[in-house]
């Protein structure tokens, strides 16, 4: 299937050819063949592309303002925008178009005019209007506030005007306005959705709408949809950063065609072929030779056999103003960086893939040190973009265009470190590198199977021939030094020489995930500076081949594959592997199947004579092709692709496009069919595919202690899509592609999701790979997900292997808390179960079953007794105790860990997690960080003795606490009713519309007050309209306190003061502010306040002092402090110590907060400094920094 610009070009050179007349397309026409390319698969990239994409890259922003004002640039007859969830269509107040053509102009504004009746009004809208409007009572735009102002009228760049005048005048008002006469409007977004088609240089088409931008905040976007096989947008010129890129490689369009030359279908062509083309022609002969060129070019496909199809590729690019200043920031910085010139892609010295090397990337930095590599990040931070970083090069990732790419290569040390032994990699060094260092040491490290591939193989699992005897590649990590993507910090992780540790590294604070995470998984965290790698002794390898042909295809391939894995492969020692590659022989259509036998032993050893598994295969298959005996270099150049198959390295200069699957049983009726079948229907003659040899060390790694989570499988089957380089980007390389997707769909169904799945290294963007994805980490995608949320928050290594999306955690978690006997596990399944009753998706867990398995493993005990029978457990109550003890003794962080554990394993759906059995001295201050997008309480169960289950002689465990849970229960109540009168009172409400009203009025402000902070602007709900009231009422009605002990409400300036004196006037209480020492007359109690959150990242640090009036609180009252943030506690702390000063202890004191930010441990702060009796409550919980 050709491309659309291949199309294009094909229908220019035909019309040159018979030398027709070019007329201009009438706008009638641009409207027919516009129509033409919206209808069918068209209209497939728009509802899976297209809308979706704009969605998520419109969020933030759209999230950020009150209202959004809107230019699009030729949105013709209706605007993609009018296509967007609700919530962000009613985002918009201002919507102006800048249309060229009058019939699309008209059509717009009808349409936006138009409310839920989708009434056809063109031959174009009738695709459109297919989805979505029928139901809708209200416009498309529903919240204008004033008519769309749509104007027939181009958009002009300079380099237009110029053009136009001929003039070489610089840039005057009018340039910069892009056609607008009112020079001085500024957008909040700017929208070219296929209207740069005919605009060039198209960079300055983008520059233009970039000074179109609001000045402030400078979150302003510019959003970019344009059909092309690559980079659209930074092709012709050099300079421009992209906030967010994303492609849709599998976009096509049709035209109806059902081949009979009726008449209607040549008009569809013709129509077609002239707005391909740009241009029409009145000469009938062109027009015939353009629908045979369609027709050549177009392909008919299963799904649209009245119809031909071409491939067009849809790419998404989103600016800030940033686009045009960042990059001379980063050269500021002193990073090397090479550029493009011109239409020249920057340098790609180090870059193999051919995908990423047709990519044109703004840049590639080259820190030449660790300060290099952080300069990068906190650029890439400051300006909310993204990074690619380069490795050894062979993924399609490591280049993505209009991005800046950080390469690895200056990072190529290598050192041995006799303690361990360890080798310590830089990031920047291949595998031929590490293993001929080690070597000279009598080291090696198992690695993959080429020299030339780099960190990406160690960080996403690495299959080699040693994986057998010693793991994955990734299961030799040992320690790294990582620049973490959240803070441009240089971390410390797990075991790192001290000589390789540089100055100013600090320890990982989720050390134990990052390290678990690097093992698979680690190219989404942080980039790698340096990885130590467990080694072990050199080895000698004598490797054998065979080469067969398959004759009877099927069953020759199905038998002969079932002796190679039950004779050979299943019974070999783990010092030896046996691949396997299918293929197509020399000429013909004939398949052949070729086999290597590795057997290693220690370097030096000669143990590879007269090998019984050698004599089986021959026996089969007859006499080898070749020995050959090599040492861990060596070993390299035996592969089969390298050295025999296809004439050895496909018999010239190929590309290829490589997935792999996990297979087990390849001799197996469904899946040896399924393999023959797959390279008997290759594309192109050099496909093949290569199963490497798996089991032995690979699988004794539990499918959870790594991120690589594919460990039960025998075989990774390599599907290689493979073809002649100069084929590059044609019909040829897109159906070698496109056979490696199909292959990896008809052999996944065959594998067992429990055990095999997918290999993650190389997976992309590309949407075939979402399917892949989801089986490509076995059981810890969602660790993963959750992991890349907190270590990669502002998605710089966006272009990454892309990881499933973590599961929300629950909204709210229940920590229920109390003495043994008290009724924890009652009153949990009580409330789950009222929960439930309300529609909420609620359950309840025990904390200490993680310990109870534990004990079970290590005593013997009976699991399922231990966790079902009372007796049982308090048989094995202190024995339990003690254990747990002994293993937080050893590891502190575990009852953490077991809680983590716990929410991590709820189901996706659960809005409440109710956890009992927790031991910690106040968990709400030491988990809460933990959770942070979660609503976490304690509830404390208590009972009188009588009460207890224990009976009168049971003691309480309570010892004197400094803390005071959340909520208190009072379980001495028979019956259900207190129980389920609770959490009505107190856990239904978190879940009332009006909070998630409230949420919903709090803006994100990105880069305030600093660049790289997102701001929730928690002050603004007062100046919301209802925001003062709603927030008000709900901080009265979720007080748990008891109003009629409340004397005093104390506000402190400024955010306190505007709630707080709202509220002292709702509930009629007295009112007390704090204010900034010297505002208040004499006498007043003062105290030190350190600088709170957020003007400690605006100012710098300052320590103020804050004062209240001495009379204004009555010694010994009962005060409620309100404020509007809880994030780092200082500013709450300074109160608390201030009314202790004025005689108002702990005890005496509860406080409100509209927003609370547990990342920053507010409450654990006040605990250290003596207030952990403070009751805390919350209306809204808000996850970051
Ligand atoms: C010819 C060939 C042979 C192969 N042989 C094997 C094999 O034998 N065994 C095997 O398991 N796999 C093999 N692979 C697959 C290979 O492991 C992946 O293609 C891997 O991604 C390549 O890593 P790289 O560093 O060379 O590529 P790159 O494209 O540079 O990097 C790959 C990914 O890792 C990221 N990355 C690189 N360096 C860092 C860093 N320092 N910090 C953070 N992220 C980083 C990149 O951003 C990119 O997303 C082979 C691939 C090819 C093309």
């Amino acid at each position: 299937m050709a491309t659309l610009d291949e199309l294009k070009s094909a229908l220019r050179q035909k019309a040159a050819a018979t030398s027709s007349l070019r007329q201009p397309l009438s706008e009638a026409q641009y409207r027919d063949g516009f129509d033409l390319l919206t209808r069918g698969p068209g209209w497939t990239t728009y509802q899976d592309f297209i809308i979706p994409r704009l969605a998520e890259v419109l969020q933030p922003l759209f999230a950020a303002r009150i209202r959004v004002s809107v230019l699009e640039i030729g949105p013709g007859p209706r605007t993609v925008l009018g296509y967007l969830p609700r919530r962000l269509r009613r985002k918009i107040g201002t919507y102006t178009a800048l249309e060229p053509n009058s019939l699309f102009a008209t059509q717009l504004r009808g349409w936006i005019a138009s409310s839920s009746s989708p009434t056809a009004t063109s031959s174009s809208s009738s695709t459109l209007s297919k989805v979505g409007l029928a139901e809708e009572e209200e416009s498309r735009l529903p919240c204008l506030e004033s008519a769309p102002d749509i104007r027939h009228i181009p958009f002009v760049t300079q380099a237009m005007e110029t053009e136009r005048d001929g003039s070489t005048t610089t840039t005057t008002k009018t340039t910069t306005s892009g056609g607008l006469d009112d020079h001085d409007r500024k957008f909040d977004l700017v929208l070219f959705c296929h209207s740069l088609y005919g605009v060039h240089p198209k960079t300055a088409a983008v520059r233009r709408a970039l000074e179109m931008l609001v000045d402030l905040p400078r979150d302003g976007l510019v959003v970019v949809f344009h059909r092309h096989p690559l980079d659209p947008v930074v092709d012709d010129d050099d300079g421009l950063v992209c906030h967010r890129t994303a492609t849709f490689p599998t976009g096509v369009v049709s035209v109806p065609d059902a081949d009979d030359d009726s008449d209607d279908d040549k008009a569809a062509l013709d129509a077609f072929a002239a707005f391909v083309a740009g241009f029409t022609t009145a000469d009938e002969t062109t027009r015939a030779a353009w629908r045979g060129v369609c027709r050549d070019l177009g392909r008919r496909g299963r799904l649209y056999p009245a119809a031909l199809v071409f491939a067009a590729p849809e790419t998404m690019m989103a600016f800030t103003r940033a686009a045009t200043t960042a990059l001379p920031e980063l050269a500021q910085a002193g990073v090397p960086l090479v550029l493009g010139h011109g239409n020249q892609p920057p340098s790609l010295r180090t870059v193999k893939n051919r995908e990423a090397r047709v990519c044109r990337p703004t840049a590639i930095a080259r820190p030449t040190d660790v300060g290099g590599v952080q300069a990068c990040v906190r650029w890439a931070l400051r300006h909310g973009v993204g990074l690619t970083v380069v490795g050894g090069g062979h993924s399609g990732h490591c280049l993505r265009p209009g991005v800046v790419a950080v390469d690895m290569d200056a990072f190529d040390r290598v050192s041995v470190v006799a303690d361990g032994p360890l080798v310590w990699a830089g990031a920047g060094c291949t595998t031929g590198d590490i293993v001929r260092a080690a070597m000279a040491a009598g080291l090696t490290v198992p690695l993959g199977a080429r020299p030339s591939v780099g960190a990406g193989l160690v960080l996403q699992g690495g299959i080699g021939h040693l994986a057998r005897g010693y793991g994955l590649a990734c299961d030799a990590i040992v320690g790294a030094v990582v620049v973490s993507v959240a803070s441009g910090e240089v971390l410390r992780v797990g075991r790192v020489p001290s000589q390789h540790l540089p100055v100013g590294a600090v320890q990982c604070e989720e050390e134990d995930d990052l390290l678990w995470a690097l093992r698979g998984a680690g190219t989404n965290f942080g980039i790698v500076v340096g990885l130590a790698l467990k080694a072990c002794a050199a080895q000698t390898y004598a490797v054998r081949s065979w080469v067969v042909p398959l004759r009877n295809r099927s069953d020759d391939g199905r038998q002969k594959l079932h002796t190679f894995d039950k004779l050979v492969a299943s019974v070999l020692p783990q010092t030896s592997s046996s691949d396997a590659y299918l293929y197509g022989s020399g000429n013909g259509d004939g398949l052949c199947l070729g086999v290597t036998l590795f057997e290693t032993s220690a370097a030096g050893a000669d143990n590879h004579h007269g090998s019984a598994h050698a004599s089986v295969l021959a026996a089969v298959l007859g006499p080898e092709t070749s020995v050959q005996r090599v040492d861990d270099i060596g070993v390299f150049e035996t592969d089969m692709y390298m050295s025999g198959m296809h004439g050895g390295h496909g018999g010239g200069k190929t590309s290829s496009f490589k997935r792999c699957v996990f297979l087990k049983d390849i001799g197996e009726a469904p899946i040896a069919d399924a393999l023959v079948a797959a390279v008997a229907t290759r594309p192109t003659p050099l496909c093949y595919l290569h199963l490497l040899h798996g089991g032995g060390a690979i699988r004794d790694v539990a499918a959870d202690a790594a991120a690589f989570g594919s460990r039960d499988w025998d075989f990774a089957c390599v599907v290689t899509g493979v073809w002649p380089r100069d084929q590059d980007g044609t019909e040829a390389a897109r159906a070698a592609v496109g056979w490696v997707y199909r292959v990896m769909s008809e052999l996944l169904p065959l594998t067992s999701s429990s055990s095999s799945g997918v290999y993650g290294a190389d997976l992309g963007p590309d949407p075939r790979d979402a399917p892949l994805v989801v089986r490509a980490f076995g059981p810890n995608g969602v660790r993963l997900g959750r992991l890349k949320q907190s270590l990669d928050p502002r998605n710089v290594l966006a272009h990454a292997c892309p990881l499933p999306r973590p599961p929300r955690e629950p909204k709210l978690i229940v920590l229920v808390t109390g003495d043994h006997g008290a009724g924890k596990d009652y009153c949990a399944d009580v409330w789950v179960s009222v929960l439930t009753n309300k529609g909420l998706s609620a359950r309840a867990i025990s904390i200490s079953e993680a310990t109870k398995r534990e004990y079970a493993a290590a005593t013997g005990a009976k699991l399922e007794r231990l966790l079902r029978d009372r007796d049982c457990k308090e048989a094995h109550r202190p024995a339990l105790t003690a254990f747990f003890q002994s293993q937080v003794q050893r590891q502190p962080r575990l009852p953490e860990e077991h809680f983590l554990h716990g929410v991590r394993n709820a189901a996706a759906d659960t809005n409440v997690l109710l956890i009992t059995g927790m031991r910690d001295e106040a968990p709400v201050s030491s988990l809460a960080h933990q959770v942070p997008r979660s609503g976490l309480l304690e509830v404390r169960v208590e009972a009188s003795q009588e009460t207890r289950r224990g009976g009168p002689s049971s003691k309480s465990d309570s010892t004197p606490s400094d803390h005071r849970p959340c909520l208190v229960f009072h379980n001495d109540t028979n019956g259900h009713e207190a129980v389920q009168d609770f959490a009505e009172r107190y856990l239904v409400p978190f879940f009332h519309e009006d909070r998630q009203r409230l949420a919903r009025m709090v803006r994100r402000i990105p880069n305030f007050p600093r660049e790289g902070i997102e701001f929730r602007h928690v002050l603004d709900i007062a100046q919301r309209p209802g925001g003062l009231a709603l927030c008000t009422s709900l901080l009265r009605s979720h007080f748990a306190g008891n109003w009629a002990e409340v004397e005093v409400v104390v506000g402190c300036e400024a955010g306190g003061f505007v709630y707080a004196s709202a509220l002292a006037g709702l509930v009629n209480v007295r009112l007390a502010l704090v204010r900034q020492a010297g505002k208040l007359p004499p006498p007043t109690f003062s105290v030190e306040r350190f600088s709170s959150h957020i003007s400690s990242m605006a100012f710098r640090d300052t320590t103020q002092r804050i004062e209240i009036e001495r009379d204004v609180i009555p010694r010994g009252a009962f005060v409620l402090v309100v404020d509007d943030v809880l994030a780092t506690g200082q500013t709450l702390l300074a109160v608390l110590r201030l009314l202790d000063k004025a005689g108002v202890g702990a005890e005496s004191v509860a406080v409100l907060v509209v927003a609370e930010f547990p990342f920053h441990q507010g409450r654990k702060l006040l605990r250290q400094h003596g207030f952990g009796r403070v009751s805390v409550q919350n209306l809204l919980v808000f996850g970051g920094a």
